[in-house]
């Protein structure tokens, strides 16, 4: 995704069932089955009993550009770790978009799709973007070059380039998560990591996945910064 990024499953602790069964401690209460145990899930979820979903996590792998990073680091709740860039010599590898985004006049923070640009308008911001990321990479390593640290020579980076972390959530945190960061307030770019981490995660906790569907958080519009 954002050419070259991904997000990718490691692996998860729990189910919807465990959710349900962590839930059940408060009563002792056994299994009522399988649609008593879902009806209980959405009852938890609809009314924010939330600590049960804690009680599961999932861990992914996922590589973005550095401007997305800093929106998703803003998560306090992700356990992580991110490539060093103080150990490595960092890739060349920039997000290069081919379909720009105009400045949206209402929302301060937000962009608009053009409708009427000339074909020529996507092509040309991104060569001037490319020819950038360019003279910036050979910056950085004629400086690695002259012996500068790795640590110093990557300040003339972009944000547009590539990092990769490994990140661990729990079910409730992610789903706050995903309920920010799907929504139409947020950049379009960290849109497609919050959609490539919940298409994996849906699979893992389907009831979940169900309930909150049916009990969406509604964001406000958001405040403009
Ligand atoms: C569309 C959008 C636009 C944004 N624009 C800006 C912007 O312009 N500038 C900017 O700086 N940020 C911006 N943000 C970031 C935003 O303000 C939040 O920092 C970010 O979304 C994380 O949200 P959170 O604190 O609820 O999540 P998390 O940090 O994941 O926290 C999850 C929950 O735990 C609680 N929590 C976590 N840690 C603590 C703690 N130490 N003490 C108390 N409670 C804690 C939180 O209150 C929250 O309820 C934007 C976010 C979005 C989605």
């Amino acid at each position: 995704m954002l050419g070259h990024g991904y997000v990718r499953y490691i692996d998860h602790f729990g189910s919807d069932q465990r959710i349900v069964e962590t839930a059940r401690i408060s009563y002792k209460s056994p299994s009522k089955g399988e649609d008593q145990d879902k009806r209980l899930l959405h009852y938890l979820y609809r009314n924010r009993h939330t600590s049960p979903f804690e009680a599961c996590n999932i861990t992914f792998n996922i590589k973005m550009p550095i401007f997305c990073m800093r929106q998703f680091v803003r998560h306090r709740t992700f356990r992580l770790n991110e490539w060093s860039g103080r150990y490595s010599e960092l890739a060349e590898e920039f997000y290069t978009p081919t379909e720009w985004r105009l400045q949206d006049d209402k929302n301060k923070q937000g962009s608009i799709l053009p409708t009427a640009r000339s074909l020529t308008w996507n092509e040309e911001n991104t060569a001037i973007a490319a020819e950038s990321f360019r003279q910036s990479y050979a910056a950085y390593q004629e400086l690695l070059e002259r012996g500068v640290a790795k640590e110093m020579a990557r300040i003339v980076l972009p944000v547009s380039l590539f990092t990769e972390i490994y990140v661990n959530v729990d079910v409730h945190n992610l789903m706050h998560f995903l309920n920010l960061r799907q929504d139409g307030h947020a950049q379009s770019e960290i849109r497609e990591i919050a959609d490539g981490m919940a298409e994996i995660a849906e699979q893992l906790f389907p009831w979940t996945f169900e309930a909150r569907s049916r009990y969406k958080v509604h964001i406000e519009d958001t405040w403009e910064d």
